[in-house]
């Protein structure tokens, strides 16, 4: 590490699996940028101590994952906009009078990958958002920028599915119900899997009926994480049945933009990532 090496770290755990250092490091020696990105294993209760230390030591930005995204919200002096309408912080940015900026990179990386790398158009789809934890906070507000239609968010605690709709404040387009009430939902033209149900006992099943031939089924993990919902949507003959890495590797390179002041490309990385998808085993 040379004095002009600049500091950065993930905050979060477990972090033991995570592709984020290997993504920015990636980025770092596309761009000729000289970092030091490291994982820092934290749970709720050591953050803020931990998050001190790295200010201290000379950090300047972070990626905060789960499950510390809603709670960096408190961390933040000062918020942006996609930080502030999500609830959750994906990206801190050490502020020059001292403290923390918030920013969340979440929805864009996904909205980028699904119109850029998989050429969808999101207008007017009907769209069906399965979770209400960080991730979803951060994907609502940016799919209903990109111009879906009607969305219905289901959440298997239903108080966090209703905080979501409130929070976004459109009441005539955003709806939440429950899991039991999928199938008289109708078909979606977008599914999107924002549950972390994989790893903690599995979906409830889902009916057949959510999917036509139209459909966009989207998993927001990848690897081992994403069998289950991709084989369920395959099943049901949708349109395209698409996992989390690409999100992954756009929400990475808007936050590195957001560090650096540059954008990096990101297929190469992408396509390498995927090369190895099979060993992949979580996302961020
Ligand atoms: P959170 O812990 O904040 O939220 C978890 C969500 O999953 C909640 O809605 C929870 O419901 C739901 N859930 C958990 N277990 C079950 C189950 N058995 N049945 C139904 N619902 C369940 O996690 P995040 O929102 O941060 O992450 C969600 C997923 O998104 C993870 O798999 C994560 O890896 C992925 N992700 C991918 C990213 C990428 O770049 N590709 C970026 C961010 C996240 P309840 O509220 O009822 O507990």
């Amino acid at each position: 590490m040379t004095a002009s090496t600049r500091q950065f770290a993930l905050f979060g755990t477990p972090l033991a699996h995570s592709l984020s250092p290997r993504l920015h490091a990636a980025f770092a020696r596309e761009l000729g940028v000289a970092i030091d990105y490291q994982p820092i294993e934290t749970g709720v209760d050591a953050f803020a101590e931990a998050l001190a230390s790295f200010a201290d030591a000379g950090g300047q930005g972070a990626n905060v994952t789960l499950p510390l995204k809603r709670h960096a919200v408190q961390a933040c002096r000062t918020l942006g906009e996609r930080a502030r309408r999500a609830g959750a912080v994906n990206t801190l940015v050490r502020l020059a009078e001292g403290g923390w900026h918030g920013e969340n990179t979440d929805g864009a990386g996904l909205v980028r990958d699904l119109t850029g790398r998989h050429a969808l158009d999101l207008r007017e789809r009907r769209t069906l958002v399965l979770g209400a934890g960080g991730a979803a906070c951060g994907i609502v507000p940016a799919l209903l920028d990109a111009g879906i239609g009607e969305l219905y968010i289901v959440n298997r605690d239903g108080a966090r599915a209703d905080a979501l709709v409130d929070a976004v404040g459109e009441p005539a387009r955003v709806h939440s119900r429950y899991f039991e009430q999928l199938p008289e939902l109708g078909e979606f033209d977008l599914v999107v899997n924002a549950t972390s149900a994989a790893r903690h006992g599995g979906l409830p099943v889902l009916p057949m009926s959510l999917l036509s031939a139209r459909t966009a089924a989207v998993d927001l993990g990848f690897g081992d994480d994403a069998i289950a919902f991709l084989a369920w949507a395959r099943a049901g003959e949708a349109h395209a049945a698409i996992d989390g890495l690409g999100m992954l590797v756009e929400q990475a390179a808007e936050s590195f933009e957001i560090w650096h002041g540059v954008r990096p490309g990101t297929d190469a990385v992408h396509d390498a990532m995927r090369a190895g998808a099979a060993s992949l085993v979580a996302a961020d």
